[in-house]
């Protein structure tokens, strides 16, 4: 077997869009102070993760899953507070759900359309899709810029618009009335991905019943269920059975569905974690602002974005890294992130370490 035979029959067979691509790049973190995926640091009581053992010890894995995952629906409605006439429809994260959602409108000359800086999977799923992506410039203040996101949406028609609030990296909410503005400028379906719901008291969930274009997406993952990929989309029944036809039938497992019913039966102390940690964001952006080199922004989710002085940030990250603090680079990223770190908010002892990492590096 050669690998240059290998590499002349990719050549030929594999699509160009996903032999131009990269792989969603993961930095190893074993043994690291991890503050670069917005997770949530904290585990569960000792007592709780008896019982959810025990819950586990009844798992049938010798069985297909529950296809519809009931349990889990009726506990994501509660805890949610999902609408009576709202339905609900699972994915494997919502990194899944984005792509059954390319994968509903996808074709030539179909196009899909986000703000940027921006969650990079749009573009990603986009693209090994055969969706064209465009991505919008953010106003100098980080919020839609409505002349712009107008002028494209007129002009490209795009089957699907995201919009992040809060909005990663960037960590601000777009204002409100910005956003019913994109939503009623468009034809195709608007998404607003509200992963980061937990940290902000906006909510747009009402928009799926004021809009016939809107569907709201949500995730388990930063609230503390990062490992077990449950992404949610709530809206209207008519959308999401079209969408139950792309997805594949057992895509949330067994061993995912027991544990979230059990998750959801205990929310509270998810909701406590959450508190904590939007607490801890506030002490950490006072502290950040502290360093009179870095910028800081506001931020309503997890996760805090600052700027380093000019030329600085991977120096910085590379410190960090030597400190056994992984962060997130983002210099390089978007034009607008130029000289930027994201900074994952994580227990009161990891922002301590990583405060003294940073004005060490910055001295
Ligand atoms: N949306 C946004 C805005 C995100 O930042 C992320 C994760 N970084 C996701 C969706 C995907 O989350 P998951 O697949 O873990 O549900």
């Amino acid at each position: 077997m050669s690998r240059e035979r290998i590499g002349a029959r990719i050549q030929q067979w594999v699509r160009p869009e996903i032999r131009a691509l990269h792989a969603y790049h993961v930095p190893p973190a074993t043994g690291m102070i991890k503050l670069d995926a917005m997770e949530n640091p904290y585990r569960w009581p000792e007592a709780m993760l008896e019982a959810w053992l025990l819950k586990l010890r009844d798992a049938a894995i010798n069985r297909y899953p529950d296809p519809q995952a009931q349990a889990v629906k009726d506990g994501l409605r509660r805890e949610m507070g999902v609408p009576a006439g709202q339905d609900i429809l699972l994915g494997n994260g919502s990194d899944e759900i984005i792509q059954m959602l390319a994968l509903l409108v996808m074709g030539r000359g179909r196009c899909v359309l986000a703000p940027e800086p921006g969650f990079v999977m749009y573009r990603m799923i986009a693209t090994l899709t055969g969706l064209d992506y465009l991505g919008v410039p953010l106003d100098a203040n980080f919020d839609l810029d409505t002349e712009a996101m107008l002028a494209a949406i007129q002009q490209h028609q795009p089957a699907l618009i995201f919009l992040a609030l809060p909005n990663n990296p960037t960590g601000n909410v777009f204002s409100v009335d910005r956003v019913r503005a994109v939503i009623e400028a468009a034809e195709g379906l608007v998404i607003l991905d509200e992963a980061y719901t937990a940290f902000t008291d906006h909510d747009h969930l009402s928009f799926v019943q004021d809009y016939d274009n809107v569907l709201v997406m949500r995730t388990l993952s930063k609230v503390g269920l990062a490992g077990l990929r449950l992404g949610l989309l709530i809206g209207a029944n008519d959308w999401l059975a079209e969408i139950e036809k792309i997805r594949l039938p057992y895509n949330i497992n067994v061993l995912t569905q027991l544990s979230a019913e059990f998750a959801l039966e205990n929310f509270q102390v998810m909701r406590q974690q959450t508190a904590l940690i939007r607490a801890e964001r506030e002490r950490l952006i006072s502290e950040l602002r502290g360093i009179d080199t870095l910028h800081v922004w506001p931020s309503e989710a997890n996760f805090v974005l600052v700027r380093t002085p000019a030329g600085k940030a991977r120096d910085v990250f590379e410190f960090l890294k030597q400190r056994n603090i992984l962060i997130k680079c983002l210099d390089g990223a978007h034009v607008q992130l130029a000289d930027c770190l994201r900074l994952t908010v994580g227990e009161p002892g990891d922002s301590d370490l990583l405060l003294a990492a940073l004005r060490d590096a910055l001295a």
